[in-house]
């Protein structure tokens, strides 16, 4: 069965992105406030209807068709089965797949990707397709699978590792010219067993909260990608093997409703322009890719769609699961997604299987195994060579026998070592140092031995590692159970495809029917005639009628869309002219120039960056140089310099530095000459007077004579015992002058 839906696939050339709607219950909020549904499910055409509660009655409800429709009551079995089952099933034979689930915060998208894991009736895609792969190989015969899974989110424009050790790393996109685009230093986990694939899901979830102040807010932020890679070997009817890869991305995005991005300025206008670039790059990328007039796609805008670039108009294959709400107040919501999704249907992909890829982990995983068998053998062995050369060169297999080191030749050897130390220390005849030297001798052999014995091991557990990361079929593969199971997942399939075609029918007989009216027709009579034209003349209308609504709503749309745009424009060409007024009035031209020259944009981080200086000599910097003599010199100072030490023919920089003494221009000072008499006159009028005058300096009325001798009884004070004043010269108040009080006006 696999075999042949693969040549199928392998057959098929382009095929269109497939697109599903999803629509959840209403949820009891909704209900308790009763509000009403407005989207209407015709699963088995694969129609959405959605009304309008603001329009008039008479307004026709707007239509959509799609691949599938899943109302309220579908279940995620039946989803995956229908939907997602053929594209994983894809992917286990080596084509790229992607699953996008796409629209408004809350409207189901983490249920439809992850759902209630611990529930198997409501477990999710993501679960549901670990289920799928591992029971896939493990019915598998002659094919060997390696199993990888990864797991990372891109929040404002970055990329996280959810299953990295340091989650504050952000990493980057590369590309290269063989593989296309990849992320740099993303961990990879082999997965060989669903529990564990789904521990590498759990922890990435809880990083994912752990990084979140809100979780809600920053899920609806933010986009999550889970990617598994499955390499499968098998090998041809020739006998020559071949490796194919396969990549499922599993992609839970961000909340598509528009984010508000009035008002704010600088960093929030940053952040609200980033948070969803990613989303509307999406929208530009789908747009440009079925307008069929683009040539130019802009995968670049954003790291999403560069992630995804093959996933939208490349070799993938591509679902995308359009999920709304259904009551009234999501309208606008509702039909931004529906337009989107019916877009994005129009979208070719060219899908092939990526046969032997360069970069195939699992060859090198292979040529590894090859590599230690290898070197086992030589070591030794010989229970496994002996299986190997079972029907083939026994003699070979008898060398190794007699090379060989295998675990039991080891045993016994060390038995054998063992008897002969015994047989030494029991040996009486024996010298005690001819002993000692043979036990040493023994010893060693022994130590030997036991490295070998080691390395042996090592290499075998090594060996065991590897196989087992390696996934092959179950042994017993025409098991009965298997088999059932294998019978009826067919059945299951064949039931979906049938529903499916069915639906494809419908679909076309209703497009034909609307085009069937230039099909000339006979009519009985007249009447008859006038009223099969009324009806289909009235039908026309209401299609008419509907295109010219959707005419009007798309209008609008796109004149709320340029209004947004308009706006922020106007942000950025404001911040644009004011950097560009700092740049005129603060920058030297010179240095602009300099700095212009050294820029340039770096498109794998999206960002400008300035080159480092290099400098135009190529060399080092050479510090400039300065000439001999920094003046000019005439030939007579040259010429005096070598002979004469007089510095005024020195060069400026050397001075002779014999200290003179500066010739002295001042005097001591010299205290005025006082001729001897007048000095004696002096000296006679400074002689103490026997009765000392106590005149307090303070007196208003002292006059010159009276401070002068205040001054002379200061002179003589010294000659009283401190302290002491007899009581004569107490002074005496009757000396002050009396207070003239007030002076009279
Ligand atoms: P989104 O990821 O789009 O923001 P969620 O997946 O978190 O939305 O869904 C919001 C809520 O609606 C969750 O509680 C989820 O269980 C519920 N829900 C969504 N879709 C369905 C559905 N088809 N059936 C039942 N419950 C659903
Ligand atoms: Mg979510």
């Amino acid at each position: 069965m696999v075999q042949g839906a693969e040549a199928k696939m392998k057959g098929s050339g382009p095929e269109e992105v497939k697109v599903v709607v999803r629509c959840r219950p209403m949820n009891e909020q909704e209900t308790a406030s009763g509000h009403k549904r407005v989207v209407d499910m015709d699963v088995d055409r694969g129609v959405v209807e959605l009304r309008n509660v603001k329009a008039p009655d008479t307004d026709p409800p707007k239509t959509f068709t799609f691949d599938a429709v899943y109302d309220w009551n579908s279940k995620q079995q039946e989803l995956y089965d229908e939907t997602f089952r053929p594209l994983v099933e894809s992917v286990l034979c080596g084509f790229n797949g992607t699953i996008f689930a796409y629209g408004q915060t809350g409207t189901g998208k983490t249920y439809t990707m992850e759902g209630i894991r611990d529930d198997p009736e409501q477990r999710g895609v993501i679960p549901n397709s670990f289920e799928h792969i591992f029971n896939h190989i493990a019915r598998s015969s002659n094919q060997q699978y390696l199993i990888r899974s990864s797991y990372l989110e891109i929040y404002q424009e970055e990329i996280r590792d959810l299953l990295g050790k340091d989650q504050k790393k952000r990493l980057e996109l590369k590309e290269r010219p063989d593989t296309g685009v990849y992320v740099k230093d993303l961990q990879q986990f082999v997965c060989k067993s669903v529990n564990e694939i789904q521990h590498v899901m759990t922890v990435g979830n809880q990083n994912r909260a752990v990084g979140a102040t809100n979780m809600n807010l920053h899920s609806s932020r933010s986009h999550a990608i889970f990617i598994i890679t499955i390499e499968c070997s098998d090998v041809d009817l020739k006998g020559k093997g071949h490796i194919r890869v396969g990549k499922l991305n599993l992609v839970d995005l961000a909340g598509s409703e528009r984010q508000s991005k009035t008002g704010s300025v600088g960093d929030r206008l940053k952040e609200a322009t980033k948070i969803n670039l990613s989303l509307s790059a999406l929208g530009n990328v789908i747009s440009a890719l079925v307008d069929g007039k683009s040539t130019h796609i802009p995968y670049r805008d954003s790291k999403l769609t560069r992630l995804l670039q093959d996933s939208l108009g490349g070799n993938s294959k591509t679902i995308m699961v359009a999920n709304i709400g259904p009551a009234s107040y999501n309208y606008d919501e509702t039909i931004t997604t529906l337009r989107y999704a019916n877009r994005a249907k129009n979208i070719k992909n060219k899908p092939k299987i990526n046969e032997d890829p360069k970069d195939a982990i699992l060859r090198e995983y292979q040529q590894e195994l090859a590599r230690l068998k290898a070197q086992l053998t030589q070591r030794g062995g010989k229970k496994k060579k002996k299986k190997k050369h079972v029907e083939g060169d026994t003699a070979e297999g008898e060398e190794e026998e007699e090379d060989g080191v295998d675990e039991e030749g080891i045993l016994q050897q060390q038995h054998e070592l063992e008897e002969e130390r015994n047989r030494i220390l029991n040996d009486q005849h024996m010298i005690e140092e001819e002993k000692q030297r043979y036990l040493t001798e023994l010893k060693d052999k022994e130590a030997v031995l036991i490295s070998t014995k080691e390395a042996q091991e090592k290499l075998l557990g090594r060996i065991q590692t590897m196989e087992s990361k390696l996934l092959c079929g179950g042994k017993n593969i025409i098991d009965h159970t298997n088999e059932q199971q294998r019978a009826l997942q067919q059945r299951t399939q064949e039931l979906m495809e049938q529903k499916k075609r069915e639906r494809e029918m419908l679909q076309l007989l209703e497009k034909e029917e609307e085009s069937s009216c230039e099909i000339a027709s006979t009519f009985s009579s007249l009447q008859g005639e006038v009223e099969a034209k009324t009806r289909k003349l009235k039908k026309l209308f209401a299609k008419l009628q509907s295109v010219k609504q959707e005419m009007a709503d798309l209008h609008e749309e796109f004149c709320r869309d340029r209004v947004d745009l308009q706006h922020t424009q106007d942000v950025l060409t404001r911040e644009l002219k004011l950097k560009a007024l700092i740049i005129e009035n603060f920058i030297s031209p010179e240095e602009k120039r300099k700095i212009l020259s050294r820029a340039f944009f770096d498109d794998d981080e999206d960002v400008w960056k300035l080159r480092p200086v290099v400098r135009q000599t190529g060399g080092t910097l050479k510090r400039p140089v300065s000439s001999a003599s920094r003046r000019p010199t005439s030939e007579y100072a040259k010429m005096q310099a070598s002979v004469d030490h007089n510095p005024r023919y020195k060069g400026e920089n050397i001075m002779v530095v014999e200290l003179d003494p500066a010739v002295r221009t001042t005097r001591d000072w010299e205290g005025p000459v006082v001729a001897p008499r007048v000095a004696a006159a002096l000296e006679a009028a400074l002689m103490p007077l026997d009765d000392d005058l106590s005149i307090d300096a303070s007196l208003a009325t002292l006059n010159r004579s009276q401070a002068v001798r205040s001054t002379r009884k200061e002179k003589t004070k010294g000659k009283f015992k401190s302290g002491l004043r007899p009581p004569s010269q107490v002074p005496d108040s009757s000396l002050y002058p009396k207070s003239r009080g007030l002076v009279p006006k």
